[in-house]
């Protein structure tokens, strides 16, 4: 292909409608056709990356293998297409407001007045077309965050609508995803919101190629036409975006509804073979036809809200496909848990994961949890923070290391089994400033991590501040918890194992970042072949 092309989606009616999933959808589609294709996402808000906001706000941080904190709809793009995101695939106001001040600052705009237009959205064009130069990329998916209307998405809509007018027709497309609701009371599905949505994109210059249509039931071909008709899209470039039992049903749906086509004929392309999908749908049909179910308890401090262990939870959807294995995750509130009540919480469950998290509260339950699958012999994975907690709960419990903490929760510890990394010492400033991205890892063989990876030179991603304190690791060593995996350039402890336990594997990274359909995370399929046998 000469040109890469790009397609811009965004979201009329209400968030929440999938526009993430629905551009993996069609990435996948067309990267089954051979073609290259990445996806971005613009962030409207004015944090200048999602690493230092809550979990409860948006759900999980994404890390990519560049250290970039960014939108876990990044996740679904890696997730799908397998292939790694970056920096460049998640841009927030702020990161434009930031560049474009900076800008100002060196005095690039040489005394001119800086405004949003042209400068705001100039920038947002650089950053999209960023991805396209040196052209890697057939196809550039935009996706942007927020819906149509909200005085934020403003400056992102009207830098689309320049690209597009700048690229010419068929070098860029609009996709517009908007909901048709169905009213009990009447007994009708309504296109009213969707008409108003596509409106307000009208208003703003932009005139949708497609419309993706989400609803709950089917939609017929009166109110397709109807929808054509009211909104000026071709009939046939209304999809729908019926309810799926799960987000990867979706490339299927998408292709039976022929999102991939509509879109290779609206850009001019070759649209006449049908794209391949078997490997992904063999995990499909794994995933929907499990011959085991196990309950494995998740052990975290935002287990409201399960977006905030996104990929953890898609991770074992991947892992429990490969082992023809329905995982139950069973979301258990870390301060929920103390003495009294350890045993019956987490009496029932098959293996537990300890999750990532900042901070001390519920540590104590966390700890205890970590406790209890070592003495149980109950298949454990604990992943950052929960690597973290096993160290502590060995070195109190057989170690005997009275009040062994790490140095975030208990400054003055007189046990810093976990301390801060000495290249943390000093900073202060809060965003993107922790051990960031992917980082090597030498595992030592004969091992069940290297069981699971069968190789030793592995690379992981991180984000973390404290690490396993190196002063204690021939005592740990000597009782029975060892390193297994190193860092060999900074010596840094990557991984601990405890060989005597069924399947006991803490980790500093994050696996979670890494597992895709394709290419589930060798240490997520063998804790899950753990639990069954
Ligand atoms: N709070 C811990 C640290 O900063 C663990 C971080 C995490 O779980 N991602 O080291």
């Amino acid at each position: 292909m000469s040109l890469t092309k790009y397609i811009f989606v965004t979201g009329g009616v209400t968030s929440s409608l999938g526009k993430g999933i629905i551009s993996a959808s069609l990435a996948k589609l067309l990267q089954a056709r051979g073609y290259t294709v990445t996806i971005q996402k613009l962030d409207p808000y004015i944090n200048v990356d999602p690493g230092t906001l809550n979990p409860y706000e948006h759900g999980e941080c994404y890390v990519t293998e560049d250290g970039a904190e960014t939108d876990l709809d990044l996740g679904h793009y890696e997730r799908f297409l397998g292939i790694p995101t970056s920096q460049a695939n998640n841009i927030t106001t702020g990161r434009i407001y930031q560049s474009v001040i900076n800008k100002e600052r060196r005095g690039d705009y040489l005394g001119k007045t800086v405004q949003v237009i042209p400068h705001i959205t100039d920038e947002i064009k650089r950053c999209i077309q960023l991805l396209g130069i040196k052209h890697k990329f057939d196809f550039v998916i935009t996706e942007i965050g927020g819906t149509v209307g909200d005085i934020e998405s403003l400056p992102y809509i009207e830098a689309v609508r320049q690209l597009k007018w700048e690229l010419g027709p068929t070098n860029a497309l609009y996709i517009h995803l908007t909901l048709v609701p169905y009213l009990k009371t009447s007994g009708e599905l309504k296109t009213k919101p969707t008409q108003h949505s596509v409106k307000v994109l009208l208003e703003n210059g932009i005139q949708p190629d497609i419309l993706v249509l989400r609803t709950d039931r089917d939609l017929n071909d009166d109110l397709k036409k109807k929808v054509a008709l009211f909104c000026n899209v071709d009939q046939e470039a209304v999809v729908q975006s019926i309810d799926a039992s799960t987000i990867y049903e979706v490339p299927i749906l998408m292709q039976k509804e022929k999102l991939d086509e509509t879109v290779l004929k609206k850009l001019k392309l070759d649209y006449s073979e049908k794209a391949k999908l078997e490997p992904w749908r063999s995990f499909l049909r794994k995933l929907k036809n499990p011959k085991h179910t196990v309950k494995i308890g998740l052990v975290g401090k935002y287990v409201e809200l399960p977006d905030a262990y996104k990929s953890i939870n898609e991770s074992f959807k991947h892992a429990g496909a490969v082992n023809e294995c329905e995982v139950e995750l069973k979301y258990i509130h870390s301060e929920n848990i103390d003495e009294s009540n350890v045993n019956e919480e987490l009496k029932d469950l098959k293996g537990i994961l300890i999750a990532p998290g900042f901070g001390d509260r519920g540590i104590e339950g966390k700890i205890l949890s970590a406790k209890y699958a070592r003495e149980n012999n109950i298949p454990f994975f604990g992943v950052c923070l929960g690597l973290q907690c096993a160290v502590i709960e060995f070195a109190r419990n057989v170690l005997k290391l009275e009040k062994a903490h790490s140095t975030e929760m208990a400054r003055k510890t007189p046990y810093p089994v976990i301390d801060l990394m000495e290249e943390q010492k000093g900073i202060t400033e809060k965003g993107g400033t922790m051990r960031l991205g992917s980082y090597p890892c030498t595992i030592k063989k004969g091992t069940k991590t290297y069981e699971a990876y069968k190789k030793q030179d592995i690379e992981e991603r991180h984000r973390h501040r404290y690490e396993f304190n190196n002063l204690f690791l021939d005592d740990f060593r000597k009782a029975g918890m060892v390193p297994v995996g190193i860092n060999p350039e900074t010596n840094l402890v990557e991984i601990m194992e405890i060989p005597d336990h069924k399947w006991f594997v803490g980790v500093q990274f994050h696996p979670e970042y890494k597992s895709t359909v394709i290419n589930p995370h060798p240490l997520f399929v063998n804790f899950v072949k753990a639990t069954i046998s």
